[in-house]
């Protein structure tokens, strides 16, 4: 009959490596949570960086946008009207109008914007800020005609940015600028579908109501200059 009985000096044996195999696995731990620690402040510390980093360039950011949002409401002699009579979505509305009435209902210029502005300084009824991507209708000019030549001159202006805006900023004037307009009004000027514009009650300019004559790219007016399509 075997003796499965283990010895004491077998016994003693079993109990060291098992003491030696708990002490190497609980230097093992200590070892992977030093690891641990050591990686985590690295990690820590990178986050730090690039969370200020980040922080930085938000910021950053976020004046350059503040500029931009300047820049895109007022420029040198022009300025889009923070209380306009007639509010800027039933200009942006007329534009849409004419934008999908000329070109077979394509949304384009989806991010253009159509505000009612002074134009005064820059003396044009209508202005096209490719860099802002906007479209300015000289609010108390446009509201200051009135019946069918008023409404006309409205369009006609829009129509008129609207050319500039579809085309590269170098073609002005151009026989391409002259094409498109050409095509956009033949549509526009002479379809009576497109909404009525828009109407105010009283006119903060009267004067130059009277006098102001539309005479396809420049509108003049005696006694208060000359005005034109920007
Ligand atoms: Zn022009």
């Amino acid at each position: 009959m075997m003796n499965t009985t283990l010895e004491p000096w077998q016994t003693a044996d079993i109990e060291d490596a098992r003491i030696v195999a708990r002490q190497r696995r609980e230097r093992e731990r200590r070892d992977e949570e030093e690891r641990h620690a050591k990686w985590l402040a690295v990690k820590t510390k990178m986050e730090a960086k690039l969370g200020a980093k980040r922080e930085k360039l938000l910021a950053a950011r976020a004046q350059e946008q503040g500029k931009a949002a300047l820049v895109a409401n007022e420029g040198p002699g022009w300025k889009v009207a923070t209380r306009p009579q007639v509010p800027h979505e039933a200009l942006e509305q007329l534009a849409r109008n004419v934008i999908a009435l000329a070109f077979h209902e394509a949304p384009l210029l989806p991010d253009w914007r159509f505000r009612w502005a002074d134009l005064s300084g820059v003396r044009a009824l209508g202005l096209c800020v490719p860099s802002a991507k906007l479209i300015c209708v000289d609010e108390p000019l446009a509201l200051a005609g009135s019946g069918a030549l008023g409404r006309k001159m409205l369009l006609g202006t829009l129509s008129h940015e609207i050319a500039h805006a579809l085309l590269p900023v170098g073609e002005s004037h151009g026989e391409q600028f002259k094409r498109t307009l050409g095509s956009i009004n033949d549509v526009v000027l002479a379809d009576d579908d497109v909404a009525a514009a828009p109407a105010a009650s009283a006119s903060p300019r009267p004067e130059l109501a009277k006098g102001v004559m539309f005479s396809g790219k420049r509108v003049e007016s005696p006694g208060a200059g000359e005005w034109e399509f920007r």
